[in-house]
């Protein structure tokens, strides 16, 4: 990427709202070559191709500190730490979303059914949601650490 290129890029997220707020975010549309440019590989994989990171493979997935969890594509925040537990699948795992901020989907792959969690903003795949959670949502997001970027801090 040009220098140029880079500031454009960093420029973008500066004028993009910072927090999820009531109303649905507006669409955050980039084209496939400016996906491949700003994400790394593997974050491409998984955001924009669907793909599944190895489990265990995220220090996402042991983080405790207080903070929230943002989308590695265009920084919506997403989830906030106080929803995060450890679910011993070996990927981040979260019992609730942050209002807004992630849609769902029927994904018929792998002969499964599954519904597929997307953030709400640039439509990324983020992982999927089980039925299967603790209390109070009795649901787990279950989440690629790759699809997201940890900012500690107020949660
Ligand atoms: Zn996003």
């Amino acid at each position: 990427m040009t220098r140029g290129g880079l500031l454009g890029a960093v420029c973008a997220f500066a004028l993009l709202p910072a927090a999820a707020s009531a109303a649905a975010p507006a669409p955050y549309v980039l084209s496939d070559a400016e996906w491949r440019k700003r994400l790394s590989p593997e974050a491409y994989d998984v955001l924009r191709q669907q793909g599944t990171e190895a489990p265990f493979s995220s220090p996402l997935d042991h983080e405790k500190r207080a903070g929230r969890y943002l989308c590695a594509g265009c920084r919506l925040p997403l989830f906030s730490s106080k929803t995060k537990f450890d679910s011993g699948t070996g990927w981040p795992s979260f019992w609730k979303p942050l209002p807004n901020a992630v849609s769902t989907t029927s994904d018929r792959s792998l002969m499964m059914e599954r519904t597929e969690v997307h953030c709400a903003r640039c439509a990324g795949h983020l992982g999927h949601v089980f039925d299967d959670g603790p209390p109070p949502t009795g649901l787990r997001y279950c989440m690629n650490g790759v699809a997201l970027a940890f900012v500690p801090g107020s949660a």
